[in-house]
């Protein structure tokens, strides 16, 4: 093998030439070396910024957490005893000189851009983005950088969002048509975010809103954190199915796949997903309608989202990332893909729940 002056083969050299930035990637998350702080790590650390609640940015075993303030409920719910800080939108944080701020991602409740700003270099790293904002979650908001960290989940031309009310209207369009036919809707959400999107979206004037364990778990510690959710009703295993006739129930996609749906006899499925723009991902899921519904940004959003940073250089990791960089260069960019533990959007999501 090749090796350099100081016997040092040319990828030692260049992981020790990352190393020397601002941020980098050492294989345990996204590491600041000069304030001995890593973003969404995947492996224990000492001190982990998080962006978001999901499991695959927030995970267990770090000696000390900071997220934002209306992340807090979020974590502690998740992640039970944890050396948690919460920290407001804006505030500055600093760590050995280096600035730390949190902003708006639009993604989730709670979920958040980290500016990480240091003699004058500024990078971003955006955890899961959207820009059309859901009202439920804090809107996005763009942020000034030179480095750009983005995901890339829907990264190609194919993946454009209809404008969410539209999916909300025909939510509650195949909502009425099933009642009218006596059977019970069931649709499959993330456990935070889209659930919560759905109940805040959708007209309530039809019928009751049942939720499954995990989602209901959810919705409690949010609404003990002052998050103003509408009334929902836990599907419990006591209720009698004919309490559900006419309603509609929001599950996680693993509870769709065990015999947990068996309680509401007659039911049709839908899954609100952004892969349901697909042809041929719903038939696969044996679901009746897809909702193309996503918390996470299209095409036109990623973007538009890199072009407001007005950052010349743009990591991309989860999700589409070669294609997406190799585009971002066509642009005039300099793109790179990275590799994360990150993951985009999942059709069988691997979030808790194994509540009831
Ligand atoms: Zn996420
Ligand atoms: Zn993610």
């Amino acid at each position: 093998m090749k090796k350099d002056d100081r016997g040092r083969t040319s990828r030692q050299a260049r992981r020790y030439q990352d190393m020397k930035r601002l941020l980098s990637f050492d294989g345990k998350g996204i590491y600041c070396a000069q304030a001995d702080v890593h973003i969404d790590p995947w492996k224990p650390v000492a001190k982990a910024f998080i962006t978001h609640g999901h499991s695959d940015h927030a995970r267990w075993g770090m000696g000390s957490y900071v997220c934002t303030n209306a992340s807090v409920s979020i974590l502690k719910h998740r992640l039970g005893k944890v050396k948690i800080h919460g920290i407001a939108y804006g505030e500055a944080m600093m760590v050995n000189g280096v600035e730390f701020t949190f902003f708006p991602a639009g993604h989730v409740i709670g979920s958040a851009q980290i500016r990480v700003s240091y003699k004058g270099e500024t990078w971003v790293v955006s955890g899961d983005y959207k820009l059309s904002n859901d009202g439920i979650s804090e809107a996005f908001e763009p942020v000034k950088c030179h480095t750009f960290i983005t995901e890339s989940t829907f990264g190609l031309p194919v993946y454009r969002w209809d404008p969410q009310e539209q999916i909300y209207d025909r939510m509650n369009t195949w909502w009425k048509k099933n009642q009218a036919e006596g059977k019970v809707s069931i649709i499959t959400a993330y456990s935070l975010g889209k659930a919560q999107r759905i109940i805040q979206n959708l007209d309530h004037s039809v019928g009751k809103i049942f939720t499954h364990g995990a989602i209901e778990a959810t919705n409690r510690a949010l609404r003990a954190s002052g998050v103003p959710l509408l009334d929902t009703t836990h599907a419990t295993a006591n209720l009698d199915y004919k309490e559900y006739a006419g309603g509609l129930v929001i599950a996680t996609s693993s509870a769709v796949n065990s015999n947990w749906t068996k309680k509401f006899k007659d039911f049709r499925l839908g899954i609100a997903s952004g892969w349901m723009q697909v042809r041929g991902a719903r038939r696969r899921r044996a679901a009746d309608i897809g909702f193309v519904l996503s918390d996470h940004a299209d095409w036109n959003e990623l973007n538009q989202a890199i072009a407001l940073t007005e950052a010349s250089e743009i990591y991309v990791t989860h999700g589409f990332s070669e294609i997406f960089s190799q585009h971002l260069i066509e642009q005039g960019y300099d793109a790179k893909v990275v590799k994360t533990a990150f993951e985009g959007e999942q059709l069988d999501s691997t979030e808790e729940e194994k509540v009831a």
